[in-house]
């Protein structure tokens, strides 16, 4: 079961030195003293290297020495404490979220760092961010002694971070969950007591204490999300000198087996079983009317983690493309469908379908990684510009894009990554290539952080009517814009006017479903699923061309060295956009008609007749 780490940079440093303003991100006062876009190689380079010579190796341990729980402890593979500490050694682990940190990276170069670690070994990528994120919610929320008990170990990876969200009766509808809190003589202290399923690091042995963000309901409050709380609650008990004490009562009852990510331990907790489990509040206690800070509080890890999800889904499926091109390269079987009876044998990749697959692969993976890194470059200047007009077009577009982010990208990683195991042919479908457990690991990334469903209905039900639409029409008007100003370029003007019929495509259908919100409320959630499509594949329209036109007059620069590795890089780009607006936007047109046709026959049926 060999992990074969193929993996490049060079369309990251594309993106960060050629596309988008890198220099802008590097002038910011958070970063402008320790780092300069000059950097950039250096650290895209040595992450790479770290990547596959460090993770990789231990990337299939999780497949050959899967989690298991003896004796109420999880033991996953032992090469990941290992690699868990070295990564955090180096400044590569959870201390991005630590305000107090000097000299870290922008976090879009963190995010193209952590696409190549995700490939290399994704289950060590989960562990950093969970942990990162959750202490970042702990300096945001907590008082100053809880900070001080948690946050250094926490940020130099010492101990480890979860959430944990989910129950068996709240799921999706976390506000069903039953978990309680029961208040003490301390304010800041809760006794905790109830059971999370599904929690991904909910146990393991490779950090000495593991502190677990626990939603719960205090005793009175609201019912649904709004009553809910957050609080901290670790593994072992930690005294007032900060030493480990005994255990919090906090019971690993059982281990997952899942399709994927067998690395990952997914638990299910009980909480206070012996009615000894503490916890401590993050914000205040429920107001008069039983309203808490719980949830709203959570969706700022939701937030991120529906970014590393995003980044997950891409890196899982370029990881997945670079074997199946490999493989297409060197497999020889048929002859050419043109080549005439005595024609000899080729290599797979000289057969039409065999590109049409292979580009289907390499187009989206380039409209999903702008679409991520525009995302985090936006987030990038909203946490740290000066300048409050970036700042406002930079929110509207992360409020839009997040949910793309996060459905589209993953909702593609399974498709791409079934493309990939179809170019394998049958050695795809067994374990002894990678591809297989790429189209694994993939599936879960439409189903946690939220279902691509929920993100579809974030889309269509909140986005499309923030601020009255405002934000929405500024988002739109990017499009229209771009397709007005390039709409006679020389090269690429039939793929802008796709691009501008896509776009009236979109408003049409959208206005249908504004108009008939009324009559006919049940189309939103019928068809938000394949809305959100629609919208990601408009939105990275725009992005892809938007790199074929730079890439065009590079192409231009470069004409007379056609040897030179970055003219195929370049004209790699801009047949990839081609392929993009010829084979994938006009879907769009597809689903506008389809939509304002409001079929209803799945809600018709009877369920007798399902
Ligand atoms: C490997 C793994 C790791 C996980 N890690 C964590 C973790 O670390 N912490 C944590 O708290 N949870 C975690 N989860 C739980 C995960 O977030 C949930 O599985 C997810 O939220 C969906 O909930 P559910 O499984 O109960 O499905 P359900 O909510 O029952 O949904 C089932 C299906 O019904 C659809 N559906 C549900 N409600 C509606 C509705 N109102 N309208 C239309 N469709 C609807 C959903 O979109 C979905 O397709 C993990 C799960 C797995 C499998």
């Amino acid at each position: 079961m060999p992990s074969n780490f193929i993996y490049d940079n060079r369309e990251q440093k594309f993106i960060i030195n050629e596309w988008l303003d890198g220099e802008k991100i590097f002038s910011l006062d958070k970063f402008k003293d320790y780092y300069s876009l000059d950097d950039v190689e250096m650290i895209l380079n040595q992450s790479l290297k770290l990547a596959k010579e460090v993770l990789a190796p231990t990337g299939d341990d999780g497949e050959t020495q899967p989690c298991h729980l003896v004796d109420g402890q999880v033991i996953v593979p032992k090469s990941f404490a290992r690699v868990y500490r070295i990564l955090n050694e180096n400044g590569f682990g959870s201390n991005y979220t630590d305000e107090k940190a000097e000299g870290l990276v922008p976090g879009l170069i963190r995010s193209m760092y952590t696409e190549f670690f995700a490939g290399a070994n994704i289950v060590l990528v989960m562990a950093i961010g969970l942990t990162a994120s959750s202490a970042g919610l702990i300096q945001s929320y907590g008082d100053k002694k809880i900070k001080d008990i948690f946050l250094p170990k926490m940020f130099s990876g010492e101990w480890a971070g979860t959430m944990c969200l989910t129950e068996t009766g709240g799921g999706s509808d976390v506000g069903d969950m039953l978990s309680k809190a029961y208040p003490t003589d301390n304010p800041l202290l809760y006794k905790i007591k109830g059971t999370k399923i599904f929690i991904s690091q909910g146990d393991h042995d490779m950090t000495d204490n593991i502190v677990h963000l626990v939603l719960a309901r205090v005793e009175g409050a609201a019912p649904g999300t709004k009553g809910v709380s957050l609080f901290v609650v670790p593994k072992y008990w930690v005294n007032e000198d900060g030493s480990l004490g005994k255990k919090n009562d906090v019971t690993t009852v059982a281990l997952e087996h899942k399709l994927g990510w067998k690395g990952s331990a997914t638990v299910m907790l009980n909480f206070g079983d012996d009615g000894e489990c503490r916890g401590w509040l993050l914000g205040n206690p429920p107001n008069e009317k039983g309203e808490a800070q719980g949830m709203a509080q959570m969706f700022e890890m939701i937030n991120e983690s529906r970014m590393i999800t995003g980044l997950e889904g891409l890196s899982i499926s370029q990881l997945a493309y670079n074997n199946a091109l490999q493989y297409a390269k060197e497999r020889v079987q048929g002859r050419k469908f043109t080549g005439g009876k005595d024609a000899p044998r080729v290599r797979l990749i000289e057969h039409e379908d065999v590109r049409r697959m292979l580009m289907l692969q390499k187009s989206t993976l380039d409209a999903m990684r702008a679409l991520l890194y525009k995302t985090y470059y936006d987030l990038d200047v909203v946490a740290y510009s000066n300048d409050n007009d970036d700042k406002r077009a930079a929110k509207i577009r992360i409020e839009i894009n997040t949910p793309l982010v996060k459905a589209y990208l993953s909702d593609r990683a399974w498709e791409l990554t079934a493309e990939a195991i179809q170019i394998y042919g049958g050695y795809g479908y067994s374990e002894d290539y990678p591809v297989a457990k790429c189209a694994r690991d993939s599936k879960i990334l439409s189903i946690w952080e939220g279902t691509n469903f929920i993100q579809s209905l974030d889309l269509v039900g909140r986005k499309w009517s923030m601020e009255k639409g405002e934000m929405f029409a500024v988002w739109m008007a990017d499009i229209q814009s771009f397709t007005e100003k390039h709409k006679d370029d020389v090269k690429l003007g039939r793929e802008i006017g796709i691009l501008a019929d896509a776009y009236q495509a979109y408003k049409s259908m959208r206005e249908f479903i504004i108009s008939n919100l009324r009559q006919n409320p049940s189309l939103m959630p019928l068809y938000s699923t394949r809305i959100l499509h629609m919208t990601a594949m408009l939105y990275c329209g725009m992005l892809i061309l938007d790199q074929a036109l730079l890439c065009e007059k590079k192409i231009g620069r470069l004409s007379s060295d056609t040897d030179n590795p970055d003219n195929f890089f370049y004209r790699g780009k801009v047949e990839s956009a081609r392929y993009y607006l010829h084979n994938i936007v006009p879907e769009v047109h597809t689903l506008s008609n389809i939509i304002r046709d409001a079929d209803i026959s799945a809600l018709n049926i009877p369920e007798e007749a399902f």
